[in-house]
């Protein structure tokens, strides 16, 4: 019986010689070119959350999009080619683009320079517009970098799929299906209740090291960041307690599905998991916001709009946490960019600041003009009692 004739991580299939994990939403070409875009003309970056979890309905999407593109439109000046590029950004935002599987939109606009690029992403990115002589893309480099697949591991006595789910994508990576163990599982060749349970039990433990191997080798090949894993419980439980150390740091949870699971159903329950691990990491910020944010140094973290405010003009944000749906009237100075949540005199260079309808929306871009991580938290009690917004600080 030639059991191991299918080892685990082999490259027994065509999958493997595809690239490892789905396709980022941009080339490293694309980015490259894009960096090196300048124009006598200015070129409007424009970032867009267009996440339909949240943003459900058409006139959702609408209002916000509307409210960016009015603020945008408010700071340029009369500029005719900043309004231009806009306009047509405005233009493609109501022709009804397809939303499937798009959670964020960096479009980069330069009419009169010939460019125009659209950048569709399975995350959801903070609002933003940014106007300079070249596209600003430290957002989008975040947005990447923050990006986490996700590897599903699926397992029952006789199957074991691995997948992994990486821009919006679901690519399966490994299967070892039919009959791995019946084939060695012969009963009529043995009539010992002994020895059967003992053949049984050698199958199970097998399994489970498989399964494990499989979770490691992909891992290594593709660098998913989370795991979860999907199968009858006491075999969950033993793949659980036998994975590599690295594997049980970056591992999740269960899913109620097991290697029988059709594609839609994988891709509801990664979903669904995505979700919950996002909104782990958006709360584990803000407990480490809760916990620096009160230390007298004020070094590691700040809670309030003053002080966050007051964290961004000296550049020290690494990432600002806020909560959705805030707003705050405020100032910025015209001459040196600061932001203040009281005016009219600017703190940085004593001139006189103009008010801003919202200096929240002014702050996430000041933020996302810095390469700051930003969560816009959905319905965080702990971050609205510390003021609706935070920020944790690089020094
Ligand atoms: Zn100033």
């Amino acid at each position: 019986m030639s059991r191991d004739a299918r080892t685990v991580g082999a490259p027994s299939s065509s999958v493997l010689d595809e690239p490892a994990t789905g396709a980022a939403p941009i080339t490293r070409e694309e980015l490259h070119q894009l960096a090196r875009h300048r124009a006598a003309t200015p070129t409007t970056s424009c970032y867009l959350d267009v996440d339909g979890r949240h943003l459900i309905r058409p006139q959702d999407l609408t209002r916000s999009v509307d409210g960016v593109l009015r603020r945008a439109r408010a700071r340029a000046g009369g500029d005719p080619s900043r309004l231009e590029d806009l306009d047509r950004i405005d233009a493609y935002l109501h022709s009804g683009f397809d939303r499937t599987g798009v959670r964020g939109l960096a479009i980069f606009a330069n009419e009169a320079a010939g460019l125009w690029k659209v950048v569709p992403l399975p995350c959801s990115v903070p609002n933003h517009v940014s106007v300079g002589e070249s596209p600003l893309l430290g957002p989008l480099e975040v947005a990447l970098a923050d990006h986490e697949p996700i590897g599903v591991l699926l397992v029952d006595k006789a199957r074991l799929r691995m997948l992994v789910f990486s821009w919006g994508e679901l690519r399966e990576q490994e299967e070892l299906a039919g009959d791995l163990l019946a084939n060695d599982f012969d009963v009529s060749n043995s009539r010992d209740e002994a020895h059967l349970d003992g053949r049984a039990n050698e199958l199970h433990d097998r399994q489970v090291r498989l399964a494990a191997r499989a979770a490691f080798e992909v891992q290594a090949r593709s660098g998913f960041r989370r795991l979860v894993i999907g199968g009858p419980d006491h075999l969950v439980a033993d793949v659980e307690r036998n994975l590599h150390p690295y594997l049980r740091k970056i591992y999740h949870g269960r899913i109620d599905l097991g290697p029988g699971a059709g594609h839609d159903e994988l891709r509801r329950a990664v979903d669904v998991a995505e979700a919950e691990i996002a909104r782990a990491l958006q709360a584990a910020a803000v407990d480490r916001l809760r916990d620096v944010a009160g230390r007298p140094d004020g070094r590691s973290g700040v809670a309030g709009l003053g002080p966050v405010l007051h964290a961004l003009a000296t550049h020290r944000v690494d990432r600002l946490l806020v909560s959705s749906g805030y707003e705050a009237a405020g100032w910025r100075c015209p001459a040196c960019a600061t932001l203040a949540e009281c005016g009219p005199t600017c703190p940085g260079c004593g001139q006189t600041m103009r008010p801003v309808e919202d200096v929240v929306s002014e702050a996430v871009d000041a933020a996302a003009a810095e390469r700051a991580h930003i969560d816009v938290c959905v319905g965080n009690a702990d971050l609205d009692v510390l003021g609706r917004i935070g920020a944790l600080l690089r020094y």
